[in-house]
């Protein structure tokens, strides 16, 4: 691809994309409607796989805070605290944002600060208008995001079931050194309270066609009021977004590339239908992308992403429903409370290195080293309750 690309968007998909071009001598332009200082509504949380996946570096030179400490609490507020091999990086996504988008600038991407207002097709290229101008481009680049307008133009939009609702709280005070994940009884979602650089960040996640903004907010505030004291949920500020959440089988048929045009990052859909994480698919996403349009091979995007890493997506999809299924969380808790072995499979379901697609064959290789562990704790009573959920784990986890 070699002539003149549009880009919109200038988060981590659109940024990473437009520095990998640029790098490579390709006419790239940038457009981005939000000014580098505003807050994003994001937790930064950047997991180990990034690191190890992608050509983002480690020690980012950037206000960066490892979190080693997770606490899970379960429904019934039983809770295990586990010490992540891998920590996790957060950053604010400002200063990430900020970042991302100077090495490209660095390379010559040209940056416009306006919102994209229309593309529309002329020719064998495209117009894109923004703010007072109207410029001609010869492939377009979809990397804003979830309301993503690129999207709504040349492919589906997203319907509820294909995202989660976000909303919460930046909090001054909360003084937590590890990042707290609260699961409720048959709620399909989580909320967190993730520590950050200048503050922490407190909210909650649930799946949109199933939950409405005031539902998940009261939900938050029942946990947080129960957690944390009134001086300290003082001072807060409120966001909500939406994370793309995606169900079982879309992976494989993901509408992200077509004539001219492509999606990246949020805007495609991609992110882990679980946990919302997304700042990891955006750049690997960006990744593949800028390989395909450098060596003109774009008719391959979609099946490249699909074996990077859409196949785990679409595992994760189909383990969604069992995982938030009363049960599951409640009795993981109980056997990482009981010891190391299955606190080790959750500290790599953090980093990333434990796979959706392999983690029914290490459940099933835990089980003896769970119930040892369940064995030394000598509380019997959570043994039959523990084994009958780990035979359950296993057996719900179709197919191998
Ligand atoms: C509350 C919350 C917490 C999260 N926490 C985490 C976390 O801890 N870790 C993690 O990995 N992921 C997290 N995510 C998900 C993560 O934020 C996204 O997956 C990630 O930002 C996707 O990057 P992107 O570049 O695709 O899109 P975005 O980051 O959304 O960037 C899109 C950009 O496009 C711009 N834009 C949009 N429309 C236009 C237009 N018309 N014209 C010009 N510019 C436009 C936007 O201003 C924006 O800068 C969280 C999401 C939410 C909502």
């Amino acid at each position: 691809m070699s002539g003149k690309i549009a880009v919109i968007g200038a988060g981590p998909a659109g940024s990473h994309l437009s520095y990998l071009l640029s790098k490579n001598g390709r006419d790239v332009t940038v457009f981005e409607l939000k000014s580098p200082h505003k807050k994003k509504p994001c937790a930064g949380g950047l997991t180990y796989k990034l690191f190890s996946d992608t050509d983002i570096p480690e020690d980012l030179p950037i206000p960066a805070r490892r979190v080693r400490y997770s606490r899970i609490v379960s429904w019934d507020d039983t809770y295990v605290d586990i010490t992540l091999q891998h920590p996790v990086t957060v950053v604010t996504r400002k200063d990430f944002d900020r970042y991302l988008l100077g090495r490209s600038l660095k390379f010559g991407t040209r940056l416009i600060n306006s919102r994209v207002k229309s593309v529309e097709r002329a020719g064998n290229g495209w117009v894109v208008s923004a703010g007072a101008t109207s410029e001609q481009y010869d492939f377009i680049i979809g990397a804003d995001g979830i309301k993503s307008l690129v999207r709504n133009t040349v492919s589906v939009k997203f319907r509820t079931c294909e995202f989660y609702k976000a909303c919460g709280y930046y909090v001054k005070e909360l003084g937590e050194d590890k990042i707290v994940i609260k699961f409720f009884h048959g709620f399909h979602g989580y909320a967190w309270v993730f520590p950050g650089i200048e503050y922490a960040s407190a909210g909650i996640c649930g799946t949109g066609d199933k939950y409405r903004t005031p539902h998940l907010k009261a939900k938050l505030a029942e946990f947080l009021m129960r957690y944390y004291s009134k001086d300290q949920l003082k001072n807060k500020s409120p966001f909500s977004w939406f994370i793309p959440s995606m169900p079982l089988v879309n992976f494989n048929r993901l509408e992200i590339a077509g004539k001219n045009w492509a999606l990246a990052g949020d805007a495609a859909g991609l992110a882990d239908p679980i946990t919302g994480e997304g700042i990891y698919y955006a750049i690997s996403s960006a990744e593949i992308l800028a390989t395909c349009l450098l060596a003109n091979t774009m008719e391959v995007y979609p099946s490249m992403i699909y074996e990077r890493f859409g196949q785990n997506l679409s595992r994760a999809a189909f383990l969604k429903n069992m995982f938030f299924a009363p049960g599951f969380i409640e009795n993981t808790v109980i056997l990482a409370r009981a010891g190391p072995a299955m606190q080790a499979v959750l500290s790599d379901l953090y980093s990333g290195s434990q796979d959706y697609i392999s983690l029914k064959r290490r459940i099933v290789r835990s089980v003896l080293p769970c119930m040892k562990d369940v064995l030394c704790t000598k509380k019997w009573r959570n043994l039959g309750r523990a084994f009958g959920n780990v035979t359950q784990i296993a057996t719900k986890f179709r197919p191998w």
